[in-house]
């Protein structure tokens, strides 16, 4: 049975609120200058990344899910577990919850919630994310949203590049602008807009989510100092683990000379955010996404690169 590395084409999703920077900073082929988001890993059906070459050229990720499962350890999960993205925000996102898979399954006909995570890839100097919130009880919560008191509701938080945020459900969260992201998720899409800034979209409000993200948000917030941590300057050259939660591992890993890594979970995503280098002697830069398949064993890298990998915790 072969053990492919299976190298994934992303699919590119047009926002209000996206960018070129996918263009300019990671080289891909964009549909238009308001790409926002790079499915770069995804078996969604809003989003199915196809195999870019070798012997499953053209399968979706969701096909060889489905009829290949030893590749992902035969685990016994009804879906692909994780999605991961880059998300590129020239203007503001909207200010949003998740719900936790508890409140999905009743409220949301059997869907996940979404737990996800953040790698820092750019900001300007100065930048900050929304990240929890100044209400101490349920009900300061729900006057503070009904009487649309946003200044003193949402908690801004300085990020620099290399920080790392974990972003668990019932966390008031946004991206601001400026920000390029790589999110790795709960392969899931509920969310509840809690603020819009008030923007239209086609001369409309988008739809607010408000009873929902009163349910949902924690109250209160845990402290910002819990919520950041910077992760640039970890030792090289070995896995670093950021994260490990209920649903994911997330590792980063500088390369700078050769390593080998032992390939022992269900399946390793990976995805090449800086520099460029070798993976089992195949080229990869900065941009690429692959899943190293459970068997492929003892796998080699080597050059000047920065990646970003994640498994299941299942
Ligand atoms: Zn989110």
């Amino acid at each position: 049975m072969e053990r492919p590395i299976l190298f994934l084409n992303p699919v590119f999703k047009q926002m209000i609120w996206g960018g070129s920077k996918l263009e300019t900073e990671f080289g891909y082929e964009i549909p238009g200058d308001k790409t926002g988001e790079c499915w770069a890993v995804s078996a969604h059906p809003n989003g199915d990344c196809v195999v870019r070459e070798g012997i499953y050229e053209g399968k979706t990720l969701s096909f060889l899910w489905q009829e290949h499962r030893e590749l992902f350890g035969n685990i016994g999960l009804d879906r692909f577990p994780l999605l991961t993205k880059i998300i590129d925000a020239k203007d503001d996102l909207s200010i949003q919850v998740h719900p936790d898979d508890a409140y999905a399954n009743v409220h949301e006909n059997g869907s996940l919630g979404k737990t996800e995570c953040w790698y820092v890839l750019d900001c300007p100097e100065g930048a900050a994310l929304v990240v929890g919130h100044n209400a101490s009880t349920r009900e300061e919560l729900k006057s503070m949203i009904e009487e649309g008191r946003w200044g003193e509701l949402i908690r801004e938080i300085p990020v620099k590049k290399g920080d790392f945020i974990q972003i668990d459900p019932g966390t008031v969260h946004a991206i601001k602008g400026g920000l390029m992201i790589l999110e790795t998720q709960q392969n899931s899409d509920i969310t509840y807009r809690v603020y819009d800034y008030d923007r239209l979209t086609d001369g409309k409000p988008r739809q607010l989510h408000v009873k929902q993200s009163i349910d949902v948000i924690t109250v209160p917030a845990p402290s910002a100092k819990d919520s950041v941590k910077n992760v640039d300057n970890l030792p090289e050259n070995v896995m670093n683990e950021l994260i490990s939660c209920k649903y994911y591992r997330v590792w980063k890993m500088d390369v700078t000379e050769s390593v080998k890594v032992m390939q022992d979970h269900p399946f390793l995503i990976m995805s090449v955010i800086e520099g460029e280098g070798l993976v089992n002697e195949k080229r990869i830069k900065k941009g690429d996404h692959f899943i190293l398949p459970s068997g492929i064993g003892e796998v080699e890298f080597g050059g000047s690169m920065k990646l970003i990998a994640s498994t299941v915790n299942a």
